[in-house]
């Protein structure tokens, strides 16, 4: 089928369609050890929780209400009202429901928040976005109609005990000119579990503030809600920020509800397109956040229960994994927040495009590395071909035998050197 250029970049095979295959795959085969997707856990609290929330909403009719109308291009307006005072009520922020905007998922607002910063624009300039540190998020990588939309540089590795180790943004890197449309991390940060620190977050936001530009935070993970996220870190907004959360990991991916905090223009220039692209964003998801919030359980849910789940669960298996590949080459990123653990296998002599082939071969699905190296020079640069991400979302029994099958494999692949 002969298509656009629109169509050669999108239609075409992706990172993240080979990581939605791999999670399709794995979710139909019931032997595979799920370790690459991004799904959160099952945690069953939340799920009784949800449970009981549908039925009292079926009860009350909400939820049929949600189904049977569309909302407006900016999302349910009730939702926005409350997401707006909940916020202010919290953190102090100055926010009205013109601050906010929904979208099918927050991967769909990175399309079209990519699209709206980076590109041609109407002066021929040719724009990018920034994205501070590799390794990032791998659903950025293919989400520009432009080719080449993405710079990023690598990071300082900071070592630390206990064969741990931690990225920072090297400030001393990083260009930013008229090329640049916008600056946009992930914090906490999928692949690594990495978590900017303040001082890191407000010097990116003075240099998106000095070049004119926006400071996209990718807040998936982040705070207030689903919170998981383990350091001690202030939450961030303002004007020139756009904040990006979701409802996915909570516990509720399939609902599909992305959130949008940013200045009026941008949420003008937002809902815009959702008219465009969707109509309206799903009005299910918001009916059940707005149920949440009515309820006083959407924080206390994300403090209570899903934030001590993952923080628990991640020292469990990092424990897990260092005892299991118990090898002095073999570190994991310090897990700050998010749902993966980041393996870096030092001097490995395979690449880990190779590592991940004979994972999935033995039933272990992981993703290797290279694909969260987006826009970044690494031509010589060992480093990003020498670590995977696995989720630690999975029963422990399950991430013990996952866990015992990348030793062997590791283990193999070191004595081939
Ligand atoms: N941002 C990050 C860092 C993610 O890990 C994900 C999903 O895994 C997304 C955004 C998109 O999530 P959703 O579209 O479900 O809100």
């Amino acid at each position: 089928m002969e298509v656009t250029h629109f169509g050669e970049k999108l239609a075409n095979h992706s990172g993240i369609t080979q990581l939605m295959d791999d999670l399709n795959d794995g979710l139909r085969n019931p032997d595979a050890i799920m370790l690459g997707g991004g799904n959160p856990a099952a945690i069953p609290e939340m799920l009784d929780y949800f449970k009981t929330l549908s039925q009292s909403m079926l009860d009350d009719g909400s939820l049929v209400h949600a189904m049977a109308n569309y909302d407006g291009p900016q999302g349910k307006s009730a939702l926005l009202n409350a997401l707006a005072e909940l916020l202010n009520k919290t953190y102090g922020w100055q926010l009205s429901s013109k601050n906010i905007m929904l979208t099918n998922g927050s991967q769909s607002a990175f399309f079209y928040l990519f699209n709206l910063l980076a590109g041609r624009y109407a002066d021929g300039t040719h724009k990018k976005i920034l994205l501070p540190l590799a390794p990032e998020y791998i659903g950025y990588g293919d989400a520009g109609i432009n080719d080449d939309i993405f710079v990023s540089y690598q990071p300082e590795i900071e070592l630390l005990d206990n064969r741990q180790f931690k990225y920072h943004v090297d400030f001393s890197r990083l260009t930013i000119d008229d090329n640049i449309g916008a600056i946009c991390a992930s914090r906490p940060t999928n692949p690594t579990g990495n978590v900017l620190t303040d001082s890191e977050i407000h010097q990116l936001d003075q240099l998106a503030r000095d070049n004119n530009i926006p400071l996209i935070i990718d807040n998936a993970y982040g705070t207030p809600f689903p919170d998981i996220i383990f350091e001690d870190v202030a939450p961030f907004w303002n004007e020139n920020t756009i904040l990006c959360s979701s409802l996915s990991k909570l516990g509720l991916p399939g609902v599909r509800c992305g959130i949008v905090i940013a200045n009026e223009d941008v949420i003008q220039a937002m809902s815009n397109i959702n008219g465009i692209v969707s109509l309206s964003p799903n009005s299910v998801g918001p009916a059940m956040a707005l149920s949440m919030i009515e309820r006083g359980d959407l924080l206390r849910l994300s403090k209570d229960v899903v934030r001590p789940f993952y923080q628990k669960k991640s020292q469990r298996i990092l424990n897990m994994v260092l005892e299991t590949i118990n090898d002095e080459r073999v570190r994991v990123h310090k897990p700050e927040g998010a749902i993966f653990l980041w393996l870096w296998f030092n001097d490995l002599p395979i690449s880990t495009q190779d590592l991940y082939k004979r994972l999935k071969a033995r039933g272990v699905l992981v993703v290797p590395g290279e694909y969260f190296f987006i826009g970044v020079d690494h031509e010589g640069w060992d480093h990003a071909k020498q670590c995977i991400r696995m989720n630690y979302v999975q029963d422990d029994k399950m991430m013990q035998k996952g866990i015992d099958i990348i030793a062997e494999e590791v283990a193999r692949a070191y004595n081939e050197e």
